[in-house]
């Protein structure tokens, strides 16, 4: 498959490379590598028993002398305090801003190597190798990096593009089947918003659709979220279709402190949710939200809304850094493949949620 190539400002490009086996055959990148004299691998302790010592061995080989740092697995990891502690270590290492940091894992692994590479010198290239479902088809593309604070997810970070990503669909094969689910939940919010065909494909699919085509339907997410940030990379309109099912997803995951839902299946519930509501109100056409139910269901995704008290719902909405002034911009369908922004008050707002 051709690699999808990125063009973000007329002197800024990059290619993200979907393609099975890719990570078998990182001599093909030689070439890059053999630009920097030194390369930090960021990885976890989950990925790396299963990837590090071959990544690491093809990057050396290209030349380039290769330090290796591994974190604890999880969330927590995604701190101002880990950073600050990989900020060291680059530091013993002497990078310089001709050396380059390697993600190789996850969202968290993604967003934390991705900030401190952007942040540190002032940024130093750096490279995504997504290992997550998750992070191949949405986290390392489109330039968010960042890391958490006590008070919320993500509310430190920057818009910092990779030199490249590299996505090596086989190594989902690793991935626990929950982590697999969450990530079929972005998968499916593209089918929603943006692209009919990929939702029928998932809807009409026996087992093998998924399975077989993966490649390809990781691909496609990949070209959409290019051609949606490549037209709006600071979020400042088409951009924010990507939140489908996102406002009541936040909401759900900070309702029930992280522990009840992962991201995508509250976001999974979000997407389902907001669209009965919005065809009890007429703005989607009547039979959508039950073609969302039934693609959750066959991925092992929840759907149905817990009970939730209208005033916590409110204290979570209204703290929340996309929810300041009067309007908020709410992500609906049309139908499956048309998203609409629409803008309304908090009432409004609540009315969609409660
Ligand atoms: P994660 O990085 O925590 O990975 C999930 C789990 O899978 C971890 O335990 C990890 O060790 C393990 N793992 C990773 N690859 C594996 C593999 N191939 N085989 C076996 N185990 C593997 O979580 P995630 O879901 O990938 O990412 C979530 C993070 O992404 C959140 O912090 C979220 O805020 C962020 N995110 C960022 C963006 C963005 O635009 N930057 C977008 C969406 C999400
Ligand atoms: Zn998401």
């Amino acid at each position: 498959m051709e690699g999808i190539k990125v063009e973000l400002h007329r002197d800024y490009r990059y290619t993200i490379d979907v393609e099975n086996g890719v990570l078998e055959e990182l001599e093909r990148y030689n070439d890059t590598f053999f630009r920097y004299e030194k390369a930090v691998i960021i990885t976890d302790a989950n990925v790396a028993p299963l990837y590090l010592k071959h990544i690491s061995k093809q990057i050396s080989q290209a030349g380039c002398k290769v330090h290796e740092l591994v974190i604890a697995p999880g969330e927590h990891s995604k701190s101002l305090a880990k950073a600050e502690e990989i900020y060291h270590h680059f530091s013993e290492y002497n990078m310089t801003r001709s050396d380059l940091v390697v993600a190789l894992g996850g969202g968290v692994v993604g967003d934390l190597a991705g900030f401190c590479a952007s942040t540190y010198l002032r940024g130093i290239d750096f490279i995504q190798v997504p290992t997550t479902l998750l992070a191949q088809v949405d986290s390392s593309v489109g330039g968010k990096v960042g890391v958490n604070l006590s008070k919320g997810k993500n509310l430190v970070g920057s818009f910092y593009q990779p030199q490249a990503v590299i996505v090596d669909p086989n190594v989902i094969k690793t991935l626990p089947k929950r982590n697999f689910s969450e990530g079929m939940a972005e998968v499916i919010k593209y089918g929603c918003i943006y692209d009919k065909d990929l939702f029928n494909r998932l809807y009409y699919d026996r087992g093998n659709e998924i399975k077989n085509g993966l490649a390809e339907i990781i691909h496609r997410c990949c070209a959409i979220k290019k051609e949606v940030t490549e037209e709006d990379e600071r979020e400042g309109g088409l951009r924010k279709i990507l939140n489908f099912g996102h406002t009541i997803g936040h909401v759900l995951e900070a309702y029930f402190n992280y522990q009840k839902f992962s991201h995508g299946e509250a976001v999974a519930i979000g997407m389902y949710h907001i669209t009965v509501k919005s065809e009890k109100k007429g703005i989607t056409k009547k039979g959508t939200a039950d073609k969302i139910k039934s693609i959750l269901e066959k991925n092992d995704l929840p759907y149905t809304m817990p009970y939730l008290e209208q005033d916590k719902v409110e204290e979570i909405l209204f703290r929340d850094k996309k929810f300041s002034g009067d309007k908020i911009t709410l992500v609906l369908l049309k139908e499956i493949g048309e998203a609409v922004l629409v803008k309304m008050d908090r009432n409004q707002l609540i009315e969609f949620i409660i």
